[in-house]
């Protein structure tokens, strides 16, 4: 089961996670929630795709859409301000890790 809470706080790894990965290539839905549920976060494509498309809003994340033989699918890549967030957040969340891992 989901529980919001963990979401809410843990939303800016998921975030992170994500651009760490469209980084190095195209990702799409299904294939972040197998990535995200092998690190520990259950979440729901109801709950993924809107954090996927606020991303593409603030100009983070590049949207493409592929013909797929079911249809359409929707591949991500990070572009070059979510390269940016990507360095910022690393350090800061490379800084935390310092001052909480004991
Ligand atoms: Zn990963």
């Amino acid at each position: 089961m989901e529980d919001k809470l963990l979401i809410k706080l843990f939303l800016g790894f998921i975030q992170i996670h994500i651009l760490h990965h469209a980084k190095e290539h195209p990702i799409f839905g299904a294939w972040m929630l197998e990535e995200l549920r092998e690190h520990g976060y259950t979440i729901r494509p109801g709950t993924l795709y809107p954090i996927l498309h606020s991303m593409e809003n603030d100009w983070l994340l590049n949207k493409e859409n592929r013909n797929i033989s079911r249809g359409i699918s929707k591949y991500y890549t990070t572009n070059e301000k979510g390269q940016d967030v990507l360095v910022e957040e690393r350090k800061k969340a490379y800084e935390l890790f310092k001052e909480i891992k004991d």
